[in-house]
């Protein structure tokens, strides 16, 4: 489909990492023969972690359709293939050589979004000797280093306080100075349970057939993990597809996106949330053409989506995704170490498999296998809710979270997984840990009632692990969180309400299902 070789006199080389597929990027305004693109596969971003195998199509699926569409737009492009035979693997060497072979005088690349790769290009341009110059993105809505302005000599981050700020400097569901209906914030009216008799429309999917390049995965010896139906590939791989995609949320999904934002159910993988988080970090998406096609959406169908709806779904965008870009630029690298706990503990086998008698922990994880995503309480309040109840070292959840979803990169994923859900910053991110016991996942979910465990139970064969590993945490951690206000509650009930022998076998519960984690 693409060939990997250049037929013109290009001078300048610029490299396209594979999540800057930004079709509007400056860059491509001009056509100029004096311009040859380069875009490649390589076992170094391959292998860093072992992704899903539908993240590793995902993503070479998607460059070699914008690799496509650039030869189409008449820019010059190499594309190298996992497979061929002249590819080094690694994105430097193929680079050198390129720059040798083509008699390049320039280089060009843009500002990956990830330190790793930011440091390894920079190291990388001090071995081209041609003169290199990198260039933004044009896809955030702030500057890596705004957010860390924003809250200059402050301990803490509040999200709450940035979006605010954003809604205001971007003029976004604002009146005047004020916010649209008088309120910033709607999280009152969203986040209920899906009722029982209400089963939410299945979402709308591709089905690609990517069997090439998942021969090419497995012949070039890449260790995936998770599943992948060659013949039906589901996700958007392509700009076009991309607003397809965000065209049916709209339609479809975001009228109840607010409302059902926090439910958990066996009946749908992704509720009334818009998956297009794949298409945006890869760039296919501009986050800001999805807010505004969302508000654009809303009003003018304001009769059947509420302010809450729209204005939950532009949190998590102009919100909490650009705070997380720039929490991570205001703390790499030092955060990929934080471990405020000092949680040291592996990740049960059956992470890998999803084969556990916890029913809600069953069906996060065999769907993140199935489908390399989960929606956000399903990753927040399951799978992350339990790896910090049970200890588990940040490394080995982040390098789980970070692997498994379609949509993870590094920017994204350490900040939410090792801030916002394992609290391994110590609060910087997350006021206090996220965890609950098995009372919350009962009260949003239809989970409980068929599963093996009882959720009522705090002790016994069938006590509910949560509900133990819940106090566990709490005792365990009280010289860390104790002085937490927000936290006060649940060590007057620990230590006022609870007998004192019921701590001690509720202690004794967890003890033993943490001895013994990988039969629960
Ligand atoms: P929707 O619920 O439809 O939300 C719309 C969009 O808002 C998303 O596409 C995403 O771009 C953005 N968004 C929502 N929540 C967040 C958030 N907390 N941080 C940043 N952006 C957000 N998101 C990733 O994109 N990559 C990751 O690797 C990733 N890892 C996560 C790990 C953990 C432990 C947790 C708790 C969350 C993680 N998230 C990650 C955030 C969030 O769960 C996903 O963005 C979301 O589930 C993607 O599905 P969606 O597109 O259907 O989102
Ligand atoms: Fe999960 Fe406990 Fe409910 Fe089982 S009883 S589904 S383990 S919360």
């Amino acid at each position: 489909m693409l060939a990997c070789q250049s037929k013109a006199m290009a001078k300048t080389l610029r490299l396209i990492l594979g999540d800057q597929l930004n079709i509007n990027h400056s860059w491509f305004k001009k056509v100029s023969a004096d311009v040859l693109y380069v875009m490649m596969e390589v076992h170094q971003e391959s292998t860093y972690v072992t992704h899903h195998i539908q993240k590793i199509t995902g993503f070479f699926a998607a460059m070699r359709e914008f690799a496509s569409a650039l030869t189409q737009n008449g820019h010059e492009v190499i594309y190298l293939k996992i497979s061929d035979q002249n590819n080094h693997q690694d994105i430097c060497k193929n680079l050198i050589e390129i720059i040798r072979k083509e008699a390049i005088s320039a280089f060009n690349y843009q500002e990956p979004d990830e330190y790793r790769l930011d440091d390894y290009m920079k190291k990388c341009c001090e071995r081209i000797t041609i003169p290199t110059e990198v260039y933004g993105t044009e896809h955030f809505f702030t500057a890596r280093t705004e957010l860390a302005q924003f809250f200059s000599g402050k301990k803490t981050y509040l999200m709450e306080s940035f979006y605010r700020h954003m809604r205001k400097r971007h003029s976004i569901l604002m009146d005047d100075d004020k916010p649209i209906g008088g309120q910033w914030n709607f999280d009152h009216d969203n986040r209920k349970k899906l009722p029982a008799n209400h089963t939410p429309i299945a979402p709308f999917i591709y089905q690609h057939n990517v069997n090439d390049i998942v021969n090419e995965i497995e012949a070039a010896g890449l260790k995936t993990i998770g599943n992948c139906n060659a013949n039906a590939f589901i996700w958007p791989i392509n700009r076009r597809e991309s607003l397809e995609v965000l065209e049916w949320f709209l339609n479809h999904a975001l009228p109840l996106f607010g409302t059902y934002q926090d439910a958990l159910t066996t009946k749908s993988w992704s509720v009334y949330h818009s998956r297009l988080s794949f298409s945006l970090n890869t760039k296919m998406l501009s986050p800001q053409e999805v807010c505004n096609a969302a508000i654009e959406h809303w009003f003018k169908n304001q009769d059947t989506i509420s302010l809450a709806q729209i204005e939950g779904f532009i949190r998590q965008i102009l919100g909490w995704r650009e705070f997380m870009r720039g929490v991570y630029w205001a703390q790499m690298p030092a955060y990929a170490k934080q471990n405020f706990f000092g949680h040291k503990k592996d990740l049960p086998d059956w992470f890998w498999t999803g084969n556990t008698k916890m029913h809600c922990m069953r069906h996060a994880i065999k769907q993140s296998l199935e489908h390399a995503y989960a929606h956000h309480i399903q990753r927040l309040m399951v799978t992350g809710n339990f790896a910090l109840l049970a200890g588990i070292n940040p490394d080995a959840v982040d390098e789980w979270y970070l692997g498994i979803y379609i949509d993870a990169i590094e920017w994204v994923e350490i900040t939410n997984t090792r801030g916002m859900s394992q609290f391994a910053d110590g609060g910087l991110v997350a006021s206090k840990p996220y965890v609950s016991s098995g009372n919350y996942i009962n009260k949003m979910s239809d989970y409980c009632s068929s599963c093996y465990y009882q959720v009522t139970l705090k002790t016994g064969e069938k006590a509910c692990p949560f509900n133990s590993l819940y106090w566990h945490f709490f005792d365990r951690n009280r010289a860390l969180l104790e002085k937490n206000p927000r936290i006060g509650m649940a060590y007057r009930t620990w230590d006022h309400k609870m007998h004192e022998t019921a701590r001690t076998e509720i202690l004794e519960q967890a003890n033993s299902y943490l001895e013994n984690i990988n039969d629960l």
